[in-house]
């Protein structure tokens, strides 16, 4: 597919340079032949008033009009040396055409293999809860003995799959929103948005008998507030999920020029060297949280907030050393002070 939309790409840009020079070629042709036509006529009169005795007086020697079909044959090679340029030029076009449509068109494959690749990791992922719950259920239809207790708990695994596929649509959704920047842009609060952040994360932090230490700040970020808890939610999520019971996650901010830096830090397991460039990456789950099967998650939390923080223009790094824990460095547009 790649392929021929090249060629028809290139198709198109040869077609334009043809018709171009086609139309320039035409002027050229006329214009050269009529101001050629013009001189040898010129000269002729020229040499005619040369050869005559008194100016004024009609010439004694009459010089021949030039063999029409010498002047035939000199329009055919200037037709013919035009139509070669021509020819040239549309080779050069066709050539550095189809360089050019490859590179217009790469960005375009990227994308369009990115998600395919999105395509099929989504499908991958629901596939698993989706098995696992139509066997239960299959399994307890045959079941002819099944009594009411053993009916109920059927009923709670296969509730079970159902919210882990609703986590993974609501987190497929959440990646797929394009957030309207104009209508949503607002100065909020960054205090508040860390506060309810932690406050929809307590339910987990309280299982773990983790703590959120939030900064008491003045400070203003822009963007949505939505979409912003969601960014800390995930971010505070993380941080609970990968690191061991009772520890105290720390939260800290400063202003710089014209943006304010926060920085979440845990004291957990961290992230090794050689996974660090891909936690960013849609359904990237490092080899420690895939393999522990208490951790839940899909792997697109990263993915989802890099995307918010690039909405709002500002940027999201990571500083960690396994087994010694995790800062995520976020770097987010300051707000306007809200004026009473
Ligand atoms: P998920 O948490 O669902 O696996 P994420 O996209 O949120 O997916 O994170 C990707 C991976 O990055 C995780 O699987 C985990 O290995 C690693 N990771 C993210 N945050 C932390 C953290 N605070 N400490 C250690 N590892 C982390």
């Amino acid at each position: 597919m790649f392929h021929s939309a090249r060629i028809k790409l290139t198709f198109w840009y040869v077609i334009i340079a043809a018709v171009i020079t086609g139309f320039f070629s035409v002027l050229i042709y006329n214009f050269v032949t009529a101001e050629f036509d013009h001189e040898l006529n010129r000269e002729r009169i020229r040499i005619e008033r040369a050869l005559s005795p008194r100016p004024g007086n009609p010439p004694r020697i009459i010089i021949r009009q030039p063999d029409p079909e010498l002047v035939a044959q000199m329009h055919k090679r200037i037709l013919f040396h035009i139509l070669t340029v021509d020819a040239i030029i549309v080779a050069i076009v066709a050539l550095a055409g189809y360089l050019l449509a490859g590179r217009t068109l790469r960005p375009i494959k990227r994308i369009m293999e990115e998600q395919d690749r999105f395509i099929s990791d989504a499908s991958h992922e629901l596939r698993t809860p989706l098995t696992a719950a139509r066997t239960e259920i299959e399994v307890g239809l045959r079941d002819k003995q099944l009594n009411l207790p053993e009916a109920k708990e059927l009923l709670e695994s296969s509730l079970e799959e159902i919210k882990s596929m609703q986590i993974l649509s609501d987190n497929l959704l959440s990646l797929a929103q394009e957030d309207d920047m104009g209508a949503s842009m607002q100065s909020l609060s960054l205090s508040e948005i860390l506060t309810k952040a932690n406050k929809q994360v307590k339910p987990l932090a309280k299982r773990k008998g983790s703590s959120i230490s939030i900064p008491n700040t003045e400070h203003r970020i822009k963007g949505n507030a939505e979409r912003l808890i969601e960014l800390f939610v995930i971010l505070f999520d993380n941080a609970i999920k990968y690191s061991p019971e009772g520890k105290t996650i720390t939260v800290t901010e400063k202003r710089t020029d014209g943006h304010v830096v926060i920085k979440v830090t845990d004291s957990g397991i961290g992230i090794r060297a050689s996974e660090m460039p891909h936690i960013f990456d849609r359904f990237y789950r490092a080899e420690k949280s895939r393999n522990k099967t208490n951790v839940s998650g899909y792997g697109l939390g990263l993915s989802i907030a890099k995307k918010i923080v690039e909405e709002y223009k500002g940027t999201i790094h990571v500083k960690s050393k396994e087994g010694e824990g995790t800062t995520f460095i976020l770097k987010l547009p300051v707000g306007e002070k809200k004026t009473a």
